[in-house]
């Protein structure tokens, strides 16, 4: 969902972007609010980078290396302020920090393979993998650095250079990851520029970038794809999701409820594959409704940088107006709350983890992406009746099956129309499979191989067999 962004500082409109604690409510910090007229200089650099960064793939190994182990030596500055302007608890920005230095480590080894053709005829063509020149990655505020690396990785282990703009919610870790990285790579390979939606919108349409990969919403994707048709630059959209659990008849709700609860819950539940719809065998329903309302009622909530917090806040003060409103509704649908239901009280942008029972399909906590910490459980009789809604949504990123006869949960897990499809957990990726999701969730291929091919374009060589 594309939400409104956040207050310029006062005084100094256009200049700086105010940066928000979500655990307080409170402006802690500022970033550049930069222009669209400015990324023709950043471009024309990327550019002139480009020419030496390409040439050299052992170089680029070892830069990429270090880069890794740069992220890790500053990973407690990093974990702090990530904490600090997303919300998230420090040990899950620790691993968010320790995702982006593996990501380095896994693309910094990958390397196209060069393929010989041949067709009977005396010639054979050659295929070599070159890289696109500059491109610009667009990334949304709930993975910061994570979804940045994503990016950055493939595309630089291919030998392309980048231009990065974070969400402007949380443009203060990436300016500091962007200063990290910057010790390990040449200059201007990575070039962190951070502002408002005019400042996307220019670095998708700009003339010199060759690929335009893109994570965040639906209709902003659209955007970028717009965009990116002015100069008919490639475009990798990885986009909202719906993802919904199926419970079998013979899951143990026991035996799953705590990794059931935290793959809705994870992040506050602003995970693009979090689950964010249950069905359950209406012999289960209650059984389900509660083990998951008893974790909500007890998990610890509070700021990210307290010790025991194990959920902090919703990230901005539009997205938390978005859970309150699509609870709301639901409510007045005719939902119950089996946990939660409304805002905390006092500062910050706090939301009860909630359970929603007794809610009509229809409702948009139900039919849309919710991105938040709010998860309606819905009875089924029919398995098929269950199947039929978790594919009747227009997204398509992920969804999962649970239950004790595995070989069961996977003959239904293959009927989900979506990108992964996970077996008794949700949300597990290794970092050489690809990524994509089908319908409103996403164009192309991001992850593993899939990932690093998407950065590169074939360069044909045809030859004869003889002189
Ligand atoms: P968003 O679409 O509002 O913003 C994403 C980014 O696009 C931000 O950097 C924003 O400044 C920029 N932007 C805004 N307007 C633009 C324009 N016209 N042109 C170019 N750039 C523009 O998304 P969000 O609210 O920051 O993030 C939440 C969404 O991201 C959810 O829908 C979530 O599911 C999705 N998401 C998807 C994945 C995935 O891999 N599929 C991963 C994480 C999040």
């Amino acid at each position: 969902m594309p939400t409104s962004e956040p207050d310029r500082v006062p005084g100094r409109r256009a200049a700086r972007l105010a940066v928000v604690d979500p655990a307080t409510g409170e402006t802690f910090g500022e970033a550049p609010d930069q222009q669209p007229d400015e990324l023709d200089a950043v471009v024309d650099r990327a550019h002139r980078a480009w020419h030496g960064w390409r040439a050299d793939p052992v170089a680029r190994t070892t830069a990429l290396r270090a880069a890794a182990d740069a992220v890790e030596t500053a990973g407690d500055d990093l974990a702090r302020l990530l904490t600090r302007e997303q919300g998230k608890p420090l040990a899950e920005s620790y691993a968010e920090i320790a995702r982006t230095a593996a990501r380095l480590r896994y693309f910094a080894d990958l390397a196209p393979r060069t393929r010989r053709i041949t067709d009977g005829r005396p010639m054979h063509s050659e295929i070599r993998w070159r890289p696109l020149g500059p491109v610009a990655a667009i990334v949304p505020w709930n993975f910061p650095l994570q979804l940045a690396a994503a990016k950055f990785a493939p595309a630089l282990a291919a030998g392309n250079t980048m231009v990065l703009k974070p969400s402007p919610f949380t443009p203060l870790a990436t300016r500091l990851l962007g200063s990290v990285l910057a010790t390990a790579l040449p200059e201007d390979v990575l070039t962190v520029v951070t502002g408002r939606e005019p400042l996307g919108a220019r670095l998708a349409s700009h003339p010199g970038i060759r690929h335009v990969t893109f994570t965040g919403s639906v209709p902003t994707g659209r955007a970028v794809a717009e965009a990116a048709a002015a100069s008919l630059a490639r475009v990798t959209l990885e986009l909202g999701g719906n993802d919904a659990a199926v419970l079998l008849d013979d899951v143990e709700v026991d035996r799953i409820a705590d990794r059931l609860f935290w793959a809705a819950f994870r992040n506050c539940g602003q995970v693009c594959m979090a689950v964010k719809r249950v069905y359950a065998p209406a012999r289960l329903h209650a059984e389900v409704v509660e083990a998951l309302a008893q974790r909500a009622k007890t998990v610890a909530v509070g700021p990210g940088l307290n010790a025991e917090t194990r959920l902090g806040p919703v990230n901005n003060a539009p997205q938390l107006a978005r859970v309150e409103q699509v609870t709301k509704q639901a409510l007045a649908d005719g939902a119950r709350a089996a946990a939660g239901g409304h805002r905390l009280d006092g500062p910050g942008y706090f939301f009860a983890p909630t359970i929603l029972t007794d809610v009509p399909p229809s409702s948009p906590v139900v039919a849309e992406e919710q991105f938040g910490p709010v998860l309606p459980v819905l009875p089924y009789r029919r398995l098929d009746e269950a199947v039929a809604a978790a594919n009747g949504t227009g997204f398509g990123l992920g969804g999962s099956v649970w239950g004790t006869d595995l070989d069961r949960a996977e003959a239904v897990a293959d009927r989900l129309e979506c990108g992964t499809a996970w077996i008794n957990h949700h949300a597990e990726l290794s970092l050489a499979q690809p990524f994509a999701g089908v319908k409103n969730s996403g164009v192309g291929v991001a992850g593993g191989l899939w990932g690093l091919y998407g950065n590169l374009r074939p360069f044909v060589v045809h030859r004869p067999q003889e002189a």
